[in-house]
């Protein structure tokens, strides 16, 4: 099917991606709000430029094709830009098609994990069991300078930055869960929490459970997003429709809620993937109308003050924020969970730097973001964050450790889990 989407869902309706990103009348309104235009000051590097040489590249004009390369890989595709748009132009899918255009062949490392991750999950959990044993005996970290002699530096970084390694996964602990009559949620175990970061994923099916009584585990697969960020479109479409048949099979008719912000997104825009093929579109559509990230689901929820909280606040992950319109949702939930301890966030809605991969294709620029963003929750006094997206997890664990270290990082979930069962212990109860 070729590796353009050649149309977009946008803001504004279905468009091509060349009237999209004709669209941007280069108004510069979005400059202040785009961080690598902020950090950097460079044109090139902010949105108007970006969409700019996208259309300059789908006109075949540009003489140099290769110098859009820095402009369209440092894009966070954090969306800040989009969110402060009067016309709403969707930059982070035109600066992927013009990626993709850019690059016929997919980066090789994210080839190798999506067919991992789509044809051979096992293996690849294997794989990443060695490895994370490895990781609590300290011979990952010998690895460094070969993957970076190899031409493999940003493996090494990953190494470097990840910090959790799990022997257990997500997955399997869920697996273990009795059978439910009538689920009035299913999860949706993003890779993150299920690979990385398990103690989120469990948090976040107590919640519900308190929340909204039995629900079941969707037992899927990687809902495609590193195949469409990275690789390739019909890869991407392929766990796509594998995710909304386990949907279909889940018996559900309650939401999907899934605990990744950036996965969540991705899910939402499942009919993009299918305008050429209306029955999968169809289907698509049915399961974006029942996706949920974590902050929806806590945004009007009998949620009790966390006792004995620290100074707190929040960190909105991108593709909460920009990508779903869940900025006042979260902070909602942070608020009436930390009470007196929250404390507002400067620019809590600009990007720390962390954006999937990106922190580690771009480490200098990322880390001129981690740095900004530790600088203002150290002027908020926090001695505690909460964000929902994986990137922020991982990417806040390793910039706090280095520039602010007297201030921890949690997921919302794991935060409201607690509250709960404080809550139950209390004998204050949430009520559905
Ligand atoms: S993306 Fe929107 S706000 Fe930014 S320069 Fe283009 S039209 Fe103006
Ligand atoms: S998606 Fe983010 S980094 Fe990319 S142009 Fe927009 S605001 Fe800038």
């Amino acid at each position: 099917m070729g590796n353009l989407l050649h149309r977009l869902i946008t803001d504004l309706g279905e468009r091509s991606d060349y009237d999209a990103a004709s669209q941007c009348c280069r108004c510069g309104y979005c400059e202040q709000a785009c961080p690598t235009y902020v950090v950097t000051g460079d044109e090139t590097r902010s949105a108007r430029g970006r969409n700019q040489l996208v259309r300059l590249l789908i006109e075949g004009r540009l003489s140099d094709p290769a110098s859009a390369e820095d402009a369209l890989h440092t894009c966070l595709l954090c969306g800040a830009c989009t969110a402060a748009c009067y016309a709403r132009v969707a930059t982070a899918d035109i600066v992927l098609e013009g990626r993709r255009k850019l690059t016929e062949t997919p980066h090789r490392l994210a080839r190798l994990l999506t067919r991992l991750l789509a044809e051979h999950r096992g293996l690849l959990m294997l794989l990443l069991k060695a490895a994370n044993l490895a990781k609590r005996l300290g011979l990952t970290a010998l690895a460094r300078p070969a993957l970076r002699l190899i031409g493999l530096p940003g493996l090494a970084l990953a190494e470097e930055h990840v910090r959790e390694a799990p022997l257990v996964f997500l997955e399997e602990v869920l697996r273990r869960r009795p059978a439910v009559k009538d689920p009035r949620w299913s999860y949706f175990a993003p890779c993150g929490p299920n690979f990385l970061y398990p103690r989120v994923g469990l948090a976040t099916v107590a919640v519900l459970e308190s929340l909204r009584g039995p629900g079941v585990f969707m037992d899927n697969g990687c809902c495609g997003l590193l195949a469409y960020n990275y690789g390739e479109l019909d890869d991407a479409r392929a766990m796509a429709r594998r995710v909304i048949e386990r949907f279909e099979a889940s018996g559900s008719r309650g939401p999907v809620v899934g605990d990744c912000s950036s996965c969540t997104a991705f899910l939402k825009s499942y009919p993009q993937l299918f305008l050429s093929e209306p029955d999968w579109k169809v289907r698509a559509e049915r399961f974006a109308a029942a996706v949920r990230d974590v902050p929806e689901v806590l945004a009007d929820a009998p949620l009790p003050e966390l006792a004995g909280l620290p100074a707190f606040t929040y960190h909105d992950s991108c593709r909460a924020c920009h990508g779903q319109g869940l900025q006042t949702a979260a902070h909602a939930a942070a608020r009436r969970l930390a009470g007196s301890a929250y404390r507002e966030l400067p620019e809590s809605d600009m990007c720390c730097g962390g954006a999937g991969a990106y922190a580690f294709r771009n480490p200098a620029l990322s880390d001129d973001l981690i740095q900004r963003k530790a600088g203002r929750i150290a002027a908020s006094g926090a001695r505690l964050v909460a964000a929902s997206g994986t990137s922020c997890l991982i990417q806040l664990a390793q910039g706090l450790k280095k520039y602010y270290p007297e201030c921890e990082v949690v997921h919302l979930s794991e935060l409201a889990a607690r509250a709960l069962a404080q809550g139950a212990k209390d004998g204050t109860p949430a009520g559905a």
